[in-house]
């Protein structure tokens, strides 16, 4: 694992806006284009690429992720997409190590490398919860924007900074 906590919540943030819902561009459209993307947010090492089945999961699971961060903007508790989620996280096999100066961490059990991808998003999710950033991962509930934004000051906003004045109140 490499960087500070604070890395997490961006990795999550950056792979949830590779769908931009207001103008339409899907950073991760195309196989190619979704390894391009991994490969360069240094989440697939060069030369891997995506299978079609690994490419329609990677979709789901930022459906998923983007769903939850939707329900903490709007301060909901949904079973259904947490355990979406959960499903689509289950793909990392997260294992727990233990260090020999008894720190511990979390790593992927896999070998695929497409596992090992779903496996990084799940380590920064884990971390982003330890770290109290999770909750304050929020995807705007303005119609048709859906974008990821980070609420550090857990001010209970609801919408990215582009609409928060429009939706104020
Ligand atoms: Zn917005």
């Amino acid at each position: 694992m490499t960087g500070p906590d604070s890395g997490a919540p961006q990795l999550i943030q950056s792979f949830a806006n590779t769908l931009n819902a207001g103008s339409g561009t899907d950073l991760l459209l195309t196989r190619e284009q979704a390894a391009g993307w991994l490969r360069v947010a240094g989440l697939l090492p060069e030369g891997a690429g995506l299978t079609g089945s690994e490419h329609g999961a990677l979709l789901r699971l930022r459906e998923s992720l983007r769903d939850v961060l939707k329900d903490h903007a709007e301060d909901r508790e949904d079973a259904a997409n947490a355990a979406r989620l959960t499903r689509a996280l289950a793909d990392g096999r997260l294992v727990l190590t233990v260090g020999p100066a008894s720190t511990v961490g979390l790593a992927s059990a896999a070998r695929a490398s497409y596992s090992s991808v779903v496996a990084a998003v799940a380590v920064a999710v884990a971390a982003s919860a330890a770290s109290g950033a999770w909750l304050g991962l929020k995807s705007c509930s303005a119609p048709g924007c859906g974008l990821a934004f980070f609420d550090g000051a857990a001010s209970g906003a609801r919408h990215c900074p582009a609409h928060s004045a429009a939706h104020a109140g």
